[in-house]
């Protein structure tokens, strides 16, 4: 049995921002808190029979935060032994909701593409036309390693941010980890960011400017997604980037989870080079 020591619980489809490129739809339900309680349950099960210690489960959208009933699950989750790490646009997070969680979640990651106000609007990464600004961002990353909280910071890189330079971003922010991920299409769900598309030498040149900041941001090309990044959906169904296209394999509400990983065509190698001794990549 592999062991898969991350997996990435899409609690909600609904976000208040409406980027070009994303790839988080999904056309399922919300979950009840009963209901994904029991899905946390079942994934804690998999890392209790895996002998995974440092299992994590992070909570992601659409936007997380919008979900009503993120607090208790995170309440849940950590009460079971679980650790915990919740991806944001940012945009709804407040020092108060950060404080709740001190304790409780070991890492902050925020998405954040470009300093520009027109570019981030042109991307759709407002919400009613409003930005999220530097000094905001600031002032959360303050509170979040005020908290004992990792944060962790990812930009996708497409062609509306790919000249811009963020250093500034980085080094305002000092977060501790930092994710590059090249802009790619999921067949049938964003295919009308292909305008947008950078190809895999602009990619890494982009990387290559960023090389001597501290820590070197883990770069992240649009294959290395497929078959890698364990997905589950609102509706608690497992669900694959299958070589470029969305595929589901089975309910966590209703299976094991490693009954539905024995279907699932996981590239284990390209999750380990993402995930290294439990630590976000
Ligand atoms: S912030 Fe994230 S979830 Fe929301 S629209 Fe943008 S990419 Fe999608």
């Amino acid at each position: 049995m592999n062991n898969y020591s991350v997996v990435n619980y899409h609690v909600t489809n609904r976000c208040n921002f409406h980027c070009s490129y994303c790839f988080a739809k999904f056309k399922e339900p919300e979950a009840s808190l009963t209901d994904a309680k029991t899905i946390v349950d079942n994934i804690a099960s998999y890392f209790r029979e895996c002998g995974i210690t440092d299992g994590r489960i992070n909570f992601a959208g659409g936007e997380p935060l919008l979900y009503r009933h993120l607090d208790e699950l995170i309440d849940y989750a950590h009460s079971i032994g679980v650790l915990v790490s919740v991806i944001s646009n940012g945009f709804l997070l407040t020092e108060e909701r950060i404080e709740r969680w001190k304790g409780k979640v070991s890492c902050i990651g925020i998405s954040v593409d470009s300093l520009r106000d027109n570019t981030n609007r042109s991307i759709g990464r407002c919400c009613e036309e409003k930005t999220l600004d530097l000094k905001r961002l600031v002032s959360l990353s303050q509170k979040i390693r005020e908290c004992s909280i990792e944060l962790k910071v990812n930009t996708v890189v497409s062609k509306r941010n790919l000249d811009e330079d963020l250093t500034a971003l980085y080094l305002s922010l000092k977060p501790d980890r930092i994710k590059f991920l090249q802009m790619h299409l999921i067949r049938g769900v964003n295919d009308k960011a292909e305008a947008d598309r950078i190809t895999e030498e602009e990619f890494k040149a982009f990387c290559s400017r960023y090389q001597s900041l501290s820590p070197e941001p883990v770069c992240e090309s649009e294959g290395s997604m497929e078959n890698s990044y364990l997905m589950v959906n609102p509706a608690g169904k497992f669900q694959l980037n299958n070589g470029g296209r969305y595929e589901t394999f089975g309910s966590l509400k209703t299976t094991p989870f490693s009954e539905i990983l024995k279907k699932a065509p996981m590239d284990s190698d390209k999750f380990n080079s993402r995930y290294t001794g439990g630590r976000v990549q």
